[in-house]
Protein backbone atom coordinates (compact mmCIF):
# COMPACT_ATOMS: atom_id res chain seq x y z
CA UNK A 1 0.00 0.00 0.00
CA UNK A 2 1.24 3.83 -0.51
CA UNK A 3 -0.41 6.13 1.00
CA UNK A 4 -0.24 9.50 1.18
CA UNK A 5 0.05 10.95 4.92
CA UNK A 6 -3.59 13.05 5.37
CA UNK A 7 -5.09 10.11 4.11
CA UNK A 8 -3.21 7.52 6.56
CA UNK A 9 -3.36 9.84 9.16
CA UNK A 10 -7.20 10.12 8.97
CA UNK A 11 -7.51 6.47 8.69
CA UNK A 12 -5.68 6.09 11.87
CA UNK A 13 -7.73 8.72 13.19
CA UNK A 14 -10.89 6.65 12.34
CA UNK A 15 -9.89 3.95 13.58
CA UNK A 16 -8.73 5.56 17.64
CA UNK A 17 -11.70 6.79 17.75
CA UNK A 18 -13.73 3.80 17.10
CA UNK A 19 -11.69 2.14 19.77
CA UNK A 20 -13.99 5.12 21.92
CA UNK A 21 -10.83 7.10 21.81
CA UNK A 22 -11.37 11.07 21.91
CA UNK A 23 -10.80 13.06 19.12
CA UNK A 24 -7.71 15.09 20.30
CA UNK A 25 -5.85 12.26 22.00
CA UNK A 26 -7.03 9.96 18.63
CA UNK A 27 -5.76 12.65 16.58
CA UNK A 28 -2.07 13.37 18.48
CA UNK A 29 -1.60 8.99 18.52
CA UNK A 30 -1.91 9.41 14.93
CA UNK A 31 -0.01 12.06 13.90
CA UNK A 32 3.00 10.42 16.17
CA UNK A 33 2.43 7.14 14.00
CA UNK A 34 2.48 8.40 10.55
CA UNK A 35 5.41 11.05 11.67
CA UNK A 36 7.05 8.03 12.17
CA UNK A 37 6.68 6.51 8.90
CA UNK A 38 7.67 9.36 7.07
CA UNK A 39 10.99 10.03 9.17
CA UNK A 40 11.99 6.28 8.12
CA UNK A 41 10.67 4.19 11.25
CA UNK A 42 8.43 2.19 9.86
CA UNK A 43 9.20 -0.35 13.02
CA UNK A 44 7.07 2.84 15.38
CA UNK A 45 4.11 3.81 12.70
CA UNK A 46 1.00 2.49 12.48
CA UNK A 47 2.48 -0.91 12.00
CA UNK A 48 1.85 -0.33 15.58
CA UNK A 49 -1.89 -0.25 15.54
CA UNK A 50 -2.91 -3.52 15.85
CA UNK A 51 -0.45 -3.79 18.70
CA UNK A 52 -2.33 -0.85 20.59
CA UNK A 53 -5.72 -2.61 19.61
CA UNK A 54 -4.53 -5.94 21.59
CA UNK A 55 -3.13 -3.41 24.65
CA UNK A 56 -6.43 -1.98 24.79
CA UNK A 57 -8.84 -4.86 23.96
CA UNK A 58 -6.92 -6.93 27.08
CA UNK A 59 -7.79 -3.70 29.21
CA UNK A 60 -4.46 -2.72 29.22
CA UNK A 61 -3.75 0.93 27.03
CA UNK A 62 -6.31 3.17 28.94
CA UNK A 63 -7.41 5.11 25.69
CA UNK A 64 -8.44 8.46 27.36
CA UNK A 65 -6.48 8.66 30.11
CA UNK A 66 -4.36 11.69 30.97
CA UNK A 67 -1.07 12.30 33.00
CA UNK A 68 -0.82 12.83 36.46
CA UNK A 69 1.75 15.04 38.42
CA UNK A 70 2.60 13.18 41.16
CA UNK A 71 5.04 14.86 43.14
CA UNK A 72 6.70 18.14 42.97
CA UNK A 73 9.65 19.46 44.19
CA UNK A 74 12.10 21.99 42.82
CA UNK A 75 12.94 20.90 39.07
CA UNK A 76 12.19 17.51 39.96
CA UNK A 77 8.53 15.90 39.00
CA UNK A 78 6.92 12.34 39.23
CA UNK A 79 4.03 11.95 36.30
CA UNK A 80 1.96 9.23 36.16
CA UNK A 81 1.39 8.45 32.33
CA UNK A 82 -1.86 5.96 34.18
CA UNK A 83 -1.47 3.44 31.11
CA UNK A 84 -2.84 6.38 28.91
CA UNK A 85 -1.47 6.36 25.11
CA UNK A 86 2.15 7.26 25.58
CA UNK A 87 1.75 9.61 22.67
CA UNK A 88 -0.35 11.80 24.76
CA UNK A 89 0.75 10.94 28.30
CA UNK A 90 4.16 11.27 27.72
CA UNK A 91 4.23 14.19 25.71
CA UNK A 92 2.19 16.05 28.80
CA UNK A 93 4.81 14.77 30.64
CA UNK A 94 7.60 16.52 28.67
CA UNK A 95 5.09 19.84 28.46
CA UNK A 96 5.26 19.77 32.36
CA UNK A 97 9.34 19.16 32.40
CA UNK A 98 9.42 22.15 29.19
CA UNK A 99 7.55 24.60 31.82
CA UNK A 100 9.48 23.85 34.51
CA UNK A 101 12.81 24.21 33.18
CA UNK A 102 12.12 27.56 31.63
CA UNK A 103 10.85 28.79 34.82
CA UNK A 104 14.39 27.41 36.87
CA UNK A 105 16.65 25.98 34.36
CA UNK A 106 16.41 22.56 34.48
CA UNK A 107 13.51 19.67 34.87
CA UNK A 108 14.41 16.15 35.57
CA UNK A 109 10.88 14.31 35.11
CA UNK A 110 10.41 10.76 35.76
CA UNK A 111 7.60 9.68 33.34
CA UNK A 112 6.20 6.07 34.59
CA UNK A 113 3.08 4.02 33.66
CA UNK A 114 3.07 4.96 29.54
CA UNK A 115 1.67 2.53 27.32
CA UNK A 116 4.42 2.13 24.61
CA UNK A 117 5.46 6.01 24.21
CA UNK A 118 6.66 5.19 20.43
CA UNK A 119 9.19 7.19 18.64
CA UNK A 120 11.32 8.69 21.94
CA UNK A 121 12.67 11.60 19.16
CA UNK A 122 9.59 12.85 18.95
CA UNK A 123 9.80 13.91 23.04
CA UNK A 124 13.12 15.54 22.04
CA UNK A 125 12.02 17.61 19.06
CA UNK A 126 9.16 19.16 21.19
CA UNK A 127 11.25 20.21 23.84
CA UNK A 128 13.83 21.42 21.35
CA UNK A 129 11.16 23.38 19.93
CA UNK A 130 10.71 25.12 23.12
CA UNK A 131 14.49 25.59 22.24
CA UNK A 132 15.49 23.13 25.44
CA UNK A 133 18.28 20.67 25.38
CA UNK A 134 16.47 17.03 26.47
CA UNK A 135 17.89 14.04 27.71
CA UNK A 136 15.80 10.81 28.08
CA UNK A 137 16.53 7.49 29.03
CA UNK A 138 13.98 4.91 28.92
CA UNK A 139 12.98 1.39 29.46
CA UNK A 140 10.23 -1.29 28.15
CA UNK A 141 8.32 -3.58 29.84
CA UNK A 142 5.43 -5.93 29.62
CA UNK A 143 6.50 -8.40 27.43
CA UNK A 144 9.65 -10.53 28.18
CA UNK A 145 12.97 -9.39 27.62
CA UNK A 146 14.30 -9.56 23.93
CA UNK A 147 17.75 -8.52 23.81
CA UNK A 148 21.06 -10.22 25.26
CA UNK A 149 23.41 -8.98 27.99
CA UNK A 150 27.09 -8.41 26.42
CA UNK A 151 28.52 -12.15 26.97
CA UNK A 152 24.94 -13.64 27.40
CA UNK A 153 23.20 -16.00 25.84
CA UNK A 154 19.57 -15.19 26.73
CA UNK A 155 17.35 -12.48 26.54
CA UNK A 156 17.60 -10.59 29.86
CA UNK A 157 16.71 -6.80 28.52
CA UNK A 158 14.50 -4.55 26.36
CA UNK A 159 15.66 -2.51 23.61
CA UNK A 160 15.97 0.32 26.10
CA UNK A 161 16.27 3.68 23.52
CA UNK A 162 17.97 6.39 24.41
CA UNK A 163 17.55 9.74 22.73
CA UNK A 164 19.33 13.35 23.53
CA UNK A 165 18.15 16.31 21.37
CA UNK A 166 19.75 19.60 20.93
CA UNK A 167 18.10 23.25 19.28
CA UNK A 168 19.90 24.84 16.45
CA UNK A 169 18.46 27.63 14.57
CA UNK A 170 18.31 25.04 11.50
CA UNK A 171 16.42 22.61 13.06
CA UNK A 172 17.38 20.21 16.13
CA UNK A 173 20.21 17.56 16.14
CA UNK A 174 18.68 14.18 17.19
CA UNK A 175 20.05 11.45 18.76
CA UNK A 176 17.16 8.94 18.92
CA UNK A 177 18.16 5.41 18.87
CA UNK A 178 17.13 1.43 20.87
CA UNK A 179 20.17 0.54 22.23
CA UNK A 180 20.10 -3.02 20.96
CA UNK A 181 22.14 -3.06 17.47
CA UNK A 182 18.49 -2.68 15.66
CA UNK A 183 15.15 -2.31 17.33
CA UNK A 184 12.44 -5.17 17.86
CA UNK A 185 9.79 -3.44 15.48
CA UNK A 186 12.90 -3.60 12.70
CA UNK A 187 13.10 -7.36 13.00
CA UNK A 188 9.43 -7.63 12.79
CA UNK A 189 9.03 -5.21 9.90
CA UNK A 190 12.26 -7.41 8.19
CA UNK A 191 9.95 -10.45 8.38
CA UNK A 192 6.75 -9.26 7.05
CA UNK A 193 9.02 -8.08 4.14
CA UNK A 194 10.85 -11.23 3.88
CA UNK A 195 14.06 -9.56 3.70
CA UNK A 196 17.53 -9.94 6.15
CA UNK A 197 18.23 -8.20 8.95
CA UNK A 198 21.97 -6.58 8.83
CA UNK A 199 24.95 -8.49 10.30
CA UNK A 200 25.74 -8.56 13.68
CA UNK A 201 22.48 -7.61 15.10
CA UNK A 202 20.97 -10.51 15.74
CA UNK A 203 21.04 -13.84 17.53
CA UNK A 204 19.31 -17.47 17.04
CA UNK A 205 18.03 -19.52 19.64
CA UNK A 206 21.69 -21.09 20.18
CA UNK A 207 23.43 -18.24 20.38
CA UNK A 208 24.37 -17.79 16.89
CA UNK A 209 24.75 -14.35 14.68
CA UNK A 210 22.16 -14.88 12.07
CA UNK A 211 20.62 -12.55 9.41
CA UNK A 212 17.21 -14.47 9.55
CA UNK A 213 14.57 -12.13 11.28
CA UNK A 214 12.19 -15.11 11.62
CA UNK A 215 14.83 -16.83 13.98
CA UNK A 216 14.10 -13.82 16.45
CA UNK A 217 10.26 -15.44 16.40
CA UNK A 218 11.75 -18.93 17.97
CA UNK A 219 14.42 -18.14 20.47
CA UNK A 220 16.32 -15.52 19.02
CA UNK A 221 17.60 -12.31 20.86
CA UNK A 222 18.90 -9.13 19.65
CA UNK A 223 21.96 -7.95 20.61
CA UNK A 224 23.38 -4.92 21.91
CA UNK A 225 24.98 -2.19 19.69
CA UNK A 226 28.63 -1.62 19.91
CA UNK A 227 28.94 -4.36 22.42
CA UNK A 228 30.18 -4.11 26.17
CA UNK A 229 29.21 -0.59 25.10
CA UNK A 230 25.39 -0.50 24.48
CA UNK A 231 24.92 -3.53 26.54
CA UNK A 232 25.98 -0.55 29.63
CA UNK A 233 24.08 2.40 28.19
CA UNK A 234 20.64 0.01 27.45
CA UNK A 235 21.28 -0.89 31.38
CA UNK A 236 21.17 2.90 32.27
CA UNK A 237 18.11 3.53 30.67
CA UNK A 238 16.80 -0.01 33.02
CA UNK A 239 17.78 1.66 35.86
CA UNK A 240 17.05 5.66 35.25
CA UNK A 241 13.71 4.97 32.89
CA UNK A 242 12.61 1.89 35.08
CA UNK A 243 14.06 1.88 38.09
CA UNK A 244 13.94 5.55 39.35
CA UNK A 245 11.51 6.99 37.37
CA UNK A 246 9.05 3.43 36.57
CA UNK A 247 9.75 1.53 39.32
CA UNK A 248 9.26 -0.91 37.32
CA UNK A 249 12.05 -3.09 35.66
CA UNK A 250 12.25 -6.17 32.93
CA UNK A 251 13.57 -8.54 35.82
CA UNK A 252 9.74 -8.69 37.73
CA UNK A 253 9.23 -12.12 35.73
CA UNK A 254 5.54 -11.50 37.28
CA UNK A 255 4.53 -8.88 35.14
CA UNK A 256 6.76 -9.32 32.15
CA UNK A 257 3.78 -11.67 30.36
CA UNK A 258 1.15 -9.29 30.45
CA UNK A 259 1.66 -8.23 26.55
CA UNK A 260 0.80 -4.40 27.39
CA UNK A 261 4.17 -2.44 26.67
CA UNK A 262 5.09 -0.08 29.12
CA UNK A 263 7.72 2.71 28.78
CA UNK A 264 9.06 4.42 31.73
CA UNK A 265 11.34 7.65 30.75
CA UNK A 266 13.81 9.60 32.65
CA UNK A 267 14.03 13.13 31.46
CA UNK A 268 16.20 15.80 31.76
CA UNK A 269 15.11 18.71 29.98
CA UNK A 270 17.79 21.91 30.18
CA UNK A 271 17.76 25.72 29.08
CA UNK A 272 20.91 26.49 27.62
CA UNK A 273 20.47 30.42 28.28
CA UNK A 274 21.31 29.51 31.65
CA UNK A 275 25.04 28.07 30.93
CA UNK A 276 27.38 30.47 29.18
CA UNK A 277 24.67 31.94 27.05
CA UNK A 278 22.22 30.85 24.22
CA UNK A 279 25.11 33.03 21.65
CA UNK A 280 27.64 31.02 22.92
CA UNK A 281 25.92 27.79 22.55
CA UNK A 282 24.86 27.92 19.32
CA UNK A 283 28.35 29.30 18.34
CA UNK A 284 29.83 26.27 19.46
CA UNK A 285 27.27 23.57 17.56
CA UNK A 286 27.58 25.63 14.45
CA UNK A 287 31.19 25.25 14.15
CA UNK A 288 31.30 22.08 15.70
CA UNK A 289 28.52 20.99 12.88
CA UNK A 290 30.44 23.04 10.08
CA UNK A 291 33.42 21.05 11.05
CA UNK A 292 32.01 17.97 10.64
CA UNK A 293 30.53 18.62 7.50
CA UNK A 294 33.07 19.81 5.65
CA UNK A 295 34.63 15.66 6.01
CA UNK A 296 35.74 14.40 3.03
CA UNK A 297 33.26 11.46 2.96
CA UNK A 298 34.25 7.94 3.56
CA UNK A 299 34.30 4.94 0.93
CA UNK A 300 30.16 4.15 0.38
CA UNK A 301 29.26 7.48 1.89
CA UNK A 302 27.91 10.37 -0.15
CA UNK A 303 28.19 13.04 2.65
CA UNK A 304 28.97 13.31 6.95
CA UNK A 305 25.29 14.10 8.27
CA UNK A 306 23.81 14.70 11.59
CA UNK A 307 22.21 12.64 14.11
CA UNK A 308 18.78 13.30 12.56
CA UNK A 309 18.90 14.29 9.47
CA UNK A 310 18.26 10.86 7.90
CA UNK A 311 15.24 10.78 9.41
CA UNK A 312 14.72 15.01 8.10
CA UNK A 313 15.39 13.03 4.75
CA UNK A 314 13.11 10.36 5.08
CA UNK A 315 10.77 12.70 5.98
CA UNK A 316 11.28 15.14 2.63
CA UNK A 317 10.52 12.74 0.60
CA UNK A 318 8.01 10.85 1.72
CA UNK A 319 5.60 13.92 2.26
CA UNK A 320 6.22 13.72 -1.89
CA UNK A 321 6.00 10.33 -2.42
CA UNK A 322 3.68 9.01 -0.11
CA UNK A 323 4.01 6.05 2.47
CA UNK A 324 4.45 2.52 1.65
CA UNK A 325 2.96 0.11 4.23
CA UNK A 326 4.34 -3.52 3.36
CA UNK A 327 1.39 -6.00 2.47
CA UNK A 328 1.35 -7.93 5.90
CA UNK A 329 1.08 -4.69 8.04
CA UNK A 330 -1.74 -2.94 5.98
CA UNK A 331 -4.13 -6.18 6.54
CA UNK A 332 -3.41 -6.54 10.30
CA UNK A 333 -4.30 -2.86 10.16
CA UNK A 334 -7.30 -3.08 8.05
CA UNK A 335 -8.40 -6.02 10.04
CA UNK A 336 -8.60 -4.09 13.20
CA UNK A 337 -9.99 -1.13 11.64
CA UNK A 338 -13.00 -3.83 10.50
CA UNK A 339 -13.07 -4.94 14.10
CA UNK A 340 -13.49 -2.16 16.24
CA UNK A 341 -16.51 -1.01 13.55
CA UNK A 342 -14.99 1.38 11.10
CA UNK A 343 -17.18 1.15 7.92
CA UNK A 344 -15.75 -0.28 4.58
CA UNK A 345 -15.89 3.01 2.86
CA UNK A 346 -13.56 4.88 5.56
CA UNK A 347 -10.79 1.86 4.19
CA UNK A 348 -8.60 3.35 2.10
CA UNK A 349 -7.87 1.02 -1.08
P1 LIG B 1 18.40 4.20 13.83
O1 LIG B 1 19.48 3.17 14.01
O2 LIG B 1 17.71 4.25 12.52
O3 LIG B 1 19.00 5.65 14.12
C1 LIG B 1 19.64 5.94 15.33
C2 LIG B 1 20.19 7.35 15.32
O4 LIG B 1 21.29 7.42 14.41
C3 LIG B 1 19.20 8.42 14.85
O5 LIG B 1 19.33 9.55 15.67
C4 LIG B 1 19.65 8.74 13.42
O6 LIG B 1 19.36 10.09 13.06
C5 LIG B 1 21.12 8.54 13.55
N1 LIG B 1 21.74 8.20 12.25
C6 LIG B 1 21.37 7.20 11.40
N2 LIG B 1 22.18 7.20 10.32
C7 LIG B 1 23.07 8.21 10.50
C8 LIG B 1 24.16 8.75 9.74
N3 LIG B 1 24.50 8.22 8.56
N4 LIG B 1 24.84 9.79 10.23
C9 LIG B 1 24.51 10.35 11.41
N5 LIG B 1 23.48 9.91 12.20
C10 LIG B 1 22.78 8.85 11.73
O7 LIG B 1 17.30 4.06 14.99
P2 LIG B 1 16.89 2.77 15.85
O8 LIG B 1 17.92 2.49 16.88
O9 LIG B 1 16.53 1.68 14.91
O10 LIG B 1 15.58 3.30 16.58
C11 LIG B 1 14.39 3.52 15.81
C12 LIG B 1 13.31 4.15 16.62
O11 LIG B 1 12.80 3.21 17.54
C13 LIG B 1 13.70 5.37 17.44
O12 LIG B 1 12.81 6.41 17.13
C14 LIG B 1 13.48 4.93 18.89
O13 LIG B 1 13.03 5.95 19.77
C15 LIG B 1 12.41 3.89 18.71
N6 LIG B 1 12.34 2.92 19.83
C16 LIG B 1 11.28 3.04 20.68
C17 LIG B 1 11.14 2.11 21.70
C18 LIG B 1 9.98 2.19 22.66
O14 LIG B 1 9.82 1.27 23.47
N7 LIG B 1 9.17 3.22 22.63
C19 LIG B 1 12.08 1.09 21.86
C20 LIG B 1 13.16 1.03 20.97
C21 LIG B 1 13.27 1.96 19.94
Amino acid sequence: MKIKKKRLTDFAVNIFISMGTNEDHAKEVATHLVEANLKGHDSHGVSLIPDYFSSWNKGGLQANADATLEKDKGSIMLVDGNLGFGQVVGRQATDMGIKRAKEVGLACVGSRNNHHLGRIGAYGEHCAKAGLISIHFVNVVGHPPVVSPWGGREARMSTNPFCCAVPTSKGPIVLDMATSAIAGGKVSVANKKGIDVPDGCLFDANGFPTNNPSDFFTGGTLGPFGQHKGYGLGLICELLGGGLAGEWTIQDIDKQENGVTVNGMLMFIIDPDLFGGRSGFEREVKGMSEWLYASQPSSGFDKVRLPGEPECESMAMRLIDGIVIDDQSWLDIVETAKRVGVSEKKIPT
